[in-house]
């Protein structure tokens, strides 16, 4: 392979995002000549120091948090964890977890792993959702018991951009004294958030899905939460997480972040529209394709669907033929594929769920990647279900 990138169409977004040009420039000082560790004493490492203190309040202002309620963490997944630990770990009295069947691995392979510890024993409820993805008000209600310890409820899904009513559900964990954590690392500068008017508790967010660095990330803690540190050592971020801080990437995130507060509406209007045009032309141009997720509820710049009787990883080769970048709802693991768990858990068909392909655009994305990728799908999928005994069955 050659070293050198590709003209690429890049509409994976979900996964991971191009660093922005502006980020870029904000942090390579901070890279370059201001090394200084920001704990230090003398003038040099208050370059670094003073920058944290900019990224903070640019973080704080994308999702209506005071500077005090940020702690800068190293991904979406150390956040997650730091937050479900710390729950359990002040209420060591409580064993019950709320979470729901459609959560990134971050929280949903944590919390498989809480319920087959050895001598302690948690239990988990996941809530099912609805064939769009969406959740039933009624069953999270009933979960929650006296021995909740956190609700765990992501905020969009990373898989269908489906969005989940955290405000109300927060709301509703509060008037029973249960603290509410939220993966809202797909949500952040893609939707606006105002956390000060909510009663989440936690929250986390990734640097890499809104246009800064891989290896940066927040959580969230609202003021006079119960907490405790995850990561235990020197005294950074108020004894909140240890280690030294990446300074270069929280003054990236800070700036992506400010980018992101500033551009938000204009933004993803556009990303709607290219969105919608991609997914109106796929659906109309094509036989027995499904939109997996609610149309309405859903992050602005995400669409999943399913192309019936086709392998989704083939879709991906073929698109990759075409320097085409998206991503399928299952996983080739050791020779067998395994639909997303998303995608079950909505009941999605088998058939479908195998041949589902996520299209996720970022602003970067323009008019003519979203006409060729609707130029070359048709003639890809056609040529796929002619190889397909399936098909053959199947396609009247
Ligand atoms: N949560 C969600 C919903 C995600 O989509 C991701 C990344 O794909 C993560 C958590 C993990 O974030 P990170 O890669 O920063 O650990």
């Amino acid at each position: 392979m050659s070293t050198q990138a590709p003209e690429i169409i890049y509409m994976d977004n979900n996964a991971t995002t191009a660093i922005a040009p502006e980020v870029l420039e904000a942090m390579l000082p901070y890279l370059q000549e201001y090394y200084g560790n920001p704990s230090s004493m003398y003038d040099f490492a208050r370059y670094s120091a003073l920058a944290m203190a900019k990224a903070r309040e640019q973080v704080a202002g994308l999702i209506g948090a005071h500077v005090d309620e940020i702690v800068f963490t190293s991904c979406g997944t150390e956040s997650d964890s730091t937050a479900i630990f710390s729950a359990l770990r002040r209420f060591p009295e409580k064993n019950h977890i709320v979470t729901t069947r459609v959560e990134h691995p971050a929280v949903k392979t944590l919390c498989d792993n809480m319920e087959n510890l050895s001598g302690r024993k948690y239990h988990v409820t996941r809530l099912q959702v609805e064939a769009d993805g969406t959740l039933d008000m009624q069953q999270y209600r009933d979960s929650l018991t006296d021995d909740t310890a956190i609700v765990s409820v992501m905020w969009a899904n990373n898989e269908t951009g489906v969005i989940f009513p955290v405000e109300e559900m927060a709301r509703i964990a509060k008037e029973r004294g249960i603290l509410f954590h939220t993966d809202a690392v797909q949500a952040v500068g893609k939707i606006p958030i105002n956390l000060a008017e909510t009663a989440i508790d936690f929250l986390a967010l990734s640097g890499h899905k809104l246009h800064a660095p891989k290896g940066i990330g927040v959580l969230y803690i609202r003021k006079g939460a119960p907490y405790m540190p995850f990561l235990n050592g020197g005294h950074q971020e108020h004894g909140r997480r240890g280690g030294t801080e990446n300074v270069a990437s929280i003054v990236a995130l800070g700036r992506a972040c400010e980018l992101a507060a500033a551009n938000m509406e204009v933004e993803n209007t556009r990303v709607r529209a290219l969105r919608d045009k991609l997914e109106n032309g796929l659906l109309t141009s094509i036989p027995k394709v499904l939109l997996n997720g609610n149309k309405h509820m859903r992050l602005p710049n995400t669409t999943n669907i399913s192309f019936e009787y086709v392998e989704g990883e083939a879709i991906l080769l073929h698109l990759n033929r075409h320097h085409i970048c998206a991503s399928s709802g299952s996983a080739c693991t050791s020779g067998s594929l395994e639909p997303s768990h998303v995608l079950r858990a909505m009941g999605v068909p088998f058939t479908a769920a195998h041949g589902s392909i996520r299209f996720s655009l970022s602003p970067y994305n323009t008019e003519t990647e979203v006409d060729k990728v609707l130029e070359v799908l048709p003639e890809i999928i056609a040529e796929l279900r002619n190889l397909s005994p399936f098909w053959e069955e199947n396609s009247n």
